[in-house]
């Protein structure tokens, strides 16, 4: 396949380069202008295989220049320590509703389907190429222990995460920090998302490539990441189609999650609209709605997950339809939206659990709520993105009744490694210089 610039159409590259040019100052972001519908026939064949063979069926179509067999063996190998080995869950709720449960990873998180891939990924290459991967991830949550998870084993892989300090769960923070490898550094800065995220763009502006160290982005621009997301859809749209084709529920925050639907929409899978959930941070709505690019300043929820104000990949689809010379009415046909206030989020929380005694995280509830209030009420699959007990700190009083799995568990007694910092940029760079050898 070949990804266009979505600055110039006509810088046209394949996968790799754009894997390796996926570092936050190169501005550019790549997107496949022109799909190629799968063939019937071709669906059908795809409809009868295990998700690991279907994952790299699908990836192929996105992958050039990794062998077959690296490929399949990287995406089988990601699979096999998922919860009960299964990589997704889909529930009936109600005549044709379903709801989809990526979050059986080691993490409880829909992002350990992309980023264990992607780890596995990063360490063949890093036998190939004689330097060190250096990673740096600023996350509010879910990304990092993904990322710490997916990284600790490879120590070619130098993972630097950057949290706010005390303002992500107990819980998320302790899947974090008691990975106990050498490799693996969390940074907890006094400060806000923001500030990590700020001091992450400097160090990338500070650091550079040289002989010994590459820099690796693995955020949510990330286009492995992205295609590995596309997989669920197209595996799941089969799953449950019978005759019509099925809608998506998507909380959404930078994008990336919805983006994926799109993309497997446009590969011919039976997909109709994708809906996206965002919460009081609602510039994703008003665009959808209104086709208008508002300016809004972050508010704080109970879903920090999705307290995104611009999302980073949304500029993608944006230019995918004015290249193609579609207008807005081409992101209508396609998306739909839908935003719940903090306040009814918590409400909704009440909501289920007092109704069906399932208690749902707060970014989930979203689009649970969502779909509950629409007429189309056919058709439609909810996806769930986290799991109530990484956010008990703002569902406190189901505590008693929340699920705690063993992996949870054993969190509590292991020792935690963390270094606190300021925000004195100085003092961190010199930290990370000579973590890396700078
Ligand atoms: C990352 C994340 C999201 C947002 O996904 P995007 O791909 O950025 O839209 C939503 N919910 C949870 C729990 C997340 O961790």
């Amino acid at each position: 396949m070949f990804y266009n610039s979505i600055n110039n159409k006509l810088d046209i590259k394949k996968f790799l380069d754009i894997f390796f040019s996926s570092i936050p100052k190169n501005k550019t972001l790549f997107f496949p202008f022109k799909f190629i519908k799968i063939k019937k026939n071709k669906i059908f064949f795809l409809k009868k295989l295990n998700y690991s063979n279907f994952a790299f069926e699908i990836s192929k179509i996105f992958i050039d220049n990794i062998d077959d067999e690296n490929l399949f063996n990287i995406i089988t190998n990601s699979y096999k320590n998922f919860n009960h080995n299964e990589v997704l869950k889909i529930k009936n709720i109600s005549n044709n509703n379903y709801y989809l449960d990526l979050n059986k990873g080691p993490t409880l998180t829909f992002k350990d389907i992309a980023m264990i891939p992607l780890g596995k990924l990063l360490n063949l290459f890093s036998k190939k190429i004689d330097k060190n991967f250096l990673i740096f991830c600023a996350t509010s949550g879910d990304t990092g222990s993904s990322a710490n998870n997916s990284f600790k084993n490879f120590e070619k892989i130098k993972n630097f995460t950057f949290y706010p300090f005390n303002m992500i769960s107990n819980i998320q923070k302790k899947q974090m920090t008691t990975i106990n490898k050498k490799n693996i550094y969390n940074i907890s800065i006094l400060g806000n998302f923001d500030v990590s995220q700020f001091l992450i763009k400097k160090i990338f502006e500070n650091i550079k490539n040289n002989k010994k160290n590459f820099l690796i982005s693995v955020n949510s621009i990330n286009w492995f990441r992205i295609i590995m997301q596309v997989v669920y859809y197209c595996y799941c749209s089969l799953k449950e189609y019978t005759y019509k084709k099925i809608n998506f529920i998507i909380p959404s925050g930078n994008f990336g999650n919805a983006l994926s639907a799109f993309i497997a929409k446009k590969l011919g899978f039976p997909i109709d609209k994708i809906i996206t959930c965002t919460n009081d941070n609602f510039y994703l709505d008003n665009f959808i709605k209104n086709n208008c690019f508002s300016n809004l300043n972050i508010k704080k929820t109970i879903s920090p997950s999705i307290d995104i104000s611009i999302p980073s990949n949304l500029i993608r689809l944006v230019n995918f339809c004015k290249i193609n010379n579609k207008n807005m009415n081409n992101i209508n046909k396609n998306f739909f939206s839908d935003k719940i206030y903090n306040k009814y989020i918590i409400n909704s929380i009440d909501y289920f659990y007092n109704k069906f005694n399932e208690i749902y995280d707060p970014h989930t509830i979203t689009s649970l709520s969502s779909l509950f209030k629409t007429n189309n009420f056919n058709n439609n699959i909810v996806v769930s993105t986290s799991y109530p007990i990484k956010f008990i700190f703002s569902i406190k009083k189901f505590l008693p009744n929340i699920k705690i799995n063993l992996n949870i568990k054993k969190l509590f007694f292991l020792k935690e490694k963390y270094k606190i910092f300021s925000q004195n940029f100085s003092i961190i760079i010199n930290f990370i210089k000579k973590k890396c050898n700078v």
